[in-house]
C-alpha cells in the first residue's frame, strides 16, 4: 500500500493524435472509472507526423466544456508539442495555444529535436523552459534521446516548470530511480502521466507509485496531488 494519491492522469492521448487508439469521450469514459478526479487531453501537435493542427487546439476547450461526465471529471485541455528549433519556440503560434491550460513538450520520433545532437537538443529544450513557453518537460529520460538531465532538471527548478514521471517510460529502473532521486534533491516539481494512447492505460499509475514509495518522493513536489496544487501550479479553476 503506498501513501501516494494521484487525483488526475495530466498526459492523455485521443485519436487527434494521430495513432492512438479512443476518442475524448472515450478516454473521459475510463478516467470516470478509474475514478479520477481529473483527466487532461494532451494530444500531439503537428510537429509528430499525424498530430493535430492548430485548429484543434483552439477548439479543444469547447469540446471539454461541452463533454458531461457523471461524476464532475474535471476535463483539462493541454497539448504535448515540438520544439522546432534552438531557440525553443514551439511548432504552434502561441496565440492558438492561448486558451489551453497545461502546455508541455518532449521529444519525439520524426522530430527537429530528435535529429539533434545531444548538447543542441538540451539548448533547444534549457530555451523553451527559460523562456516559458512550456509548463511541463514530458518524459525527460526514457525516450531514447539524450540529453544533459541535470541542466534540465536546474532549468525547470529556476524557472518553475515541471518534469513529467511518464509511466510508459519506467523501463530501466536505475534511471527512474536516478531521476527522481535528483528531482527530490533539488526541489524540482513533477507532474505524473500514463502517456495513454488507448483508454485502457488511463490512471494506470501501478509501475509509477512504488517508485515514489522506494524514494520516499516528497508529496509536496508532485502537482497532481490535490486539486489546489494543480489550481496553483498551472493557474487554473477546477
Ligand atoms: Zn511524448
Ligand atoms: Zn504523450
Amino acid at each position: 500500500m503506498t501513501k501516494y494519491k494521484i487525483i488526475a492522469d495530466l498526459h492523455v492521448h485521443t485519436v487527434a493524435s494521430g495513432h492512438a487508439a479512443d476518442t475524448i469521450r472515450v478516454v473521459c469514459k475510463a478516467a470516470e472509472q478509474k475514478k479520477l478526479d481529473g483527466i487532461a487531453i494532451t494530444d500531439h501537435g503537428p510537429g509528430v507526423p499525424g498530430g493535430a493542427e492548430r485548429v484543434y487546439f483552439w477548439t479543444l476547450p469547447r469540446l471539454a466544456r461541452g463533454i458531461k461526465t457523471h461524476t464532475g471529471l474535471r476535463v483539462i485541455t493541454g497539448i504535448e508539442e515540438d520544439i522546432k528549433n534552438r531557440k525553443g519556440e514551439l511548432m504552434i503560434p502561441a496565440v492558438f495555444l492561448k486558451d489551453l491550460e497545461i502546455i508541455m513538450a518532449g521529444c519525439h520520433p520524426l522530430t527537429w529535436i530528435a535529429e539533434q545532437s545531444a548538447a543542441t537538443r538540451t539548448d533547444a529544450l534549457i530555451n523553451a523552459i527559460v523562456k516559458n513557453h512550456i509548463q511541463v518537460v514530458t518524459h525527460p529520460f526514457g525516450s531514447g534521446y539524450d540529453l544533459n538531465l541535470e541542466a534540465v532538471i536546474d532549468a525547470c527548478v529556476a524557472s518553475g516548470v515541471a518534469l513529467e514521471f511518464n509511466a510508459s517510460k519506467v523501463n530501466d529502473m536505475n534511471e527512474s530511480l536516478n531521476f527522481l532521486e535528483r528531482c527530490a534533491q533539488k526541489g524540482a516539481s513533477i507532474t505524473v502521466g500514463s502517456d495513454a494512447h488507448v483508454a485502457e492505460e488511463v490512471g494506470d499509475f501501478n509501475r509509477i507509485l512504488p517508485l515514489l514509495q522506494k524514494t520516499e518522493f516528497p508529496e509536496e513536489l508532485i502537482i497532481n496531488r490535490s486539486k489546489e496544487a494543480m489550481e496553483s501550479f498551472f493557474k487554473l479553476e477546477w
